[in-house]
């Protein structure tokens, strides 16, 4: 009896593995191109949004941008020969593979920008402005686009390192100024 039952439960994980399988097989394949993230060097959140971008997006590769604390870079504003650094980046990404997504992460317990998480929001709202002019400083015209095209998103990793997609304010702005 004992051991019929752990037949069962090994027969039950092979089928339950063989669907994952299946499931993963077919989003694979209709994951297609590149995204972009712009995230912290801290290894305990790429993994993180590089999934959370692949599915959300439906791309197949993410790009990496890195600095520590990058949203505070960003941010700031004021770091003229990194923010080039990671302008350049971002153009490889756009045009040479394509990416039409930004997303920009920032996270718990980061050692480059050690504030609470509300203040860093703050600055990732701000980083999507600095983003957004970097987007709009690009020969974009050469690709046959506009900034437009391009979409930008914004990801907060938490204390279990899980991604939470923080909503864009812009839109609602526009919205009411309009
Ligand atoms: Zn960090």
């Amino acid at each position: 009896m004992h051991q019929s039952n752990k037949e069962h439960t090994a027969s039950a994980q092979k089928m339950l593995s063989g669907i994952a399988k299946v499931i993963n097989l077919f989003f694979r394949r209709h994951l297609i191109g590149f995204g972009t993230a712009l995230e912290c060097m801290d290894g305990r959140v790429q993994g993180a949004t590089r999934k959370w971008t692949k599915r959300m997006f439906g791309v197949r590769y993410v790009d990496i941008i890195t600095q520590p604390g990058i949203n505070k870079v960003l941010a700031e504003n004021t770091d003229i020969p990194i923010l080039e650094n990671i302008k350049t980046m971002l153009w490889i990404s756009i045009k040479d593979h394509g990416s039409r997504t930004i997303v920009a992460a920032a996270h718990h317990n980061c050692a480059g920008n050690p504030n609470e998480q509300e203040i860093q929001i703050k600055h990732l709202r701000l980083a999507e402005k600095t983003i957004r002019n970097m987007i709009e400083s690009l020969p974009l015209g050469e690709l046959g686009i506009t900034s437009e095209a391009i979409t930008i998103a914004l990801l907060w990793i938490n204390e279990r390192w899980m991604p939470e997609a923080i909503p864009s304010k812009a839109p609602i702005l526009t919205r009411i100024g309009a």
